[in-house]
């Protein structure tokens, strides 16, 4: 539509204007939304199919802008990651979602794992590593109770991999986040500390239509058991969509068709329900 004549033209580049002009408005908010305490963590349930329990939690986090309202994480982490609040914002996640995994050990008898993501800009920092280590000591969760996500990227340097490595050491799990969507996968397992890859939600969108997208699934569900990770789905918004992938041995699930993201109370009372007999 931006093509159709030359006023539409002027008007896109006022557009462009004002976008650069309210991103740096945004992002002045953005650096302040934490003391402000705007931000808040929700948790969205991970299912084992066979078992038909809540094994883990994905920490999903959330902006309540004063004026703008909810805003999007996929609009405001680029953000993030561009004026570097995103190291500041990371960690403020994972201290709140370990603390809230341990608080939920305390409360129930499951062994639930907190997956949180992680921007491959707080790989620079070089303390993270002993960021990531202090809040563990300091929250008092078990670190195998704790899994990184980390979107897939070639130009990983070879500091952020060691970075990795190390965090393996520890004791994290790690997982590839959208896999399947960006670059060559298969070298990338190659040379990644992986142990886990997430089944990008785009491929499962397609599993009644599309004969692609189906052997696409079949075909990273087969990579997953050839290099010996963990697997899982995301992005399940249907049964169809659930029982083709546990048919085809994808049986950890996560999306909209069993939980959507909750609130920490709501992610409790849901764990409970489904942990009863
Ligand atoms: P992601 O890590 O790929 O997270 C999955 C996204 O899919 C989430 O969007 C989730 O709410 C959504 N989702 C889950 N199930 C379904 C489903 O069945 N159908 C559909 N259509 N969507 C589903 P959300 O919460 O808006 O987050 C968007 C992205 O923002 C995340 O994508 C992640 O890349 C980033 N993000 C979120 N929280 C954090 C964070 O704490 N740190 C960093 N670095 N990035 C984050
Ligand atoms: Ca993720
Ligand atoms: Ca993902
Ligand atoms: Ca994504």
């Amino acid at each position: 539509a931006k093509k159709e004549s030359g006023s539409s033209y002027s008007f896109f580049n006022q557009q462009m204007a004002m976008n650069s002009l309210s991103k740096l408005e945004m992002g002045n908010h953005l650096r302040q939304s934490l003391e402000r305490g705007e931000l808040e963590i929700v948790y969205q349930p991970q299912v084992d199919c066979h078992l038909g329990q809540i094994v883990g939690v994905e920490a999903l986090l959330r902006w309540n802008h004063t004026t703008k309202g909810y805003i999007s994480p996929s609009e405001f982490i680029p953000l993030a990651e561009e004026i570097g609040t995103i190291v500041e914002i990371g960690e403020w996640v994972l201290r709140g979602a370990c603390l809230q995994m341990k608080l939920w050990h305390r409360q129930m008898d499951a062994p639930l794992t907190m997956s949180v993501n992680l921007s491959v800009k707080q790989l620079n920092d070089e303390r993270f590593v002993d960021k990531v280590s202090q809040i563990l000591e300091e929250t008092g969760l078990e670190a195998k109770y704790l899994e990184m996500e980390i979107t897939e990227n070639v130009a990983m340097k070879d500091e952020q991999l060691d970075a990795l490595r190390c965090l393996r050491q520890l004791g994290l799990a790690i997982s590839v986040d959208d896999f399947g969507t960006h670059y060559s996968s298969l070298s990338y397992l190659k040379r990644f500390p992986v142990t886990k890859i997430k089944l990008d939600q785009s491929f499962v969108r397609g599993v009644q239509t599309d004969d692609k997208d189906r052997a696409m699934i079949r075909a990273i569900i087969s990579v997953a058991t050839s290099f010996q990770l963990h697997i899982i789905a995301e992005g399940v918004e249907t049964e169809e969509q659930a029982s083709f992938l546990v048919a085809n041995g994808c049986s950890h699930i996560q999306g909209y068709y069993f939980f959507r993201p909750m609130n920490a109370e709501q992610t409790f009372a849901a764990i409970q329900e489904n942990l009863q007999p």
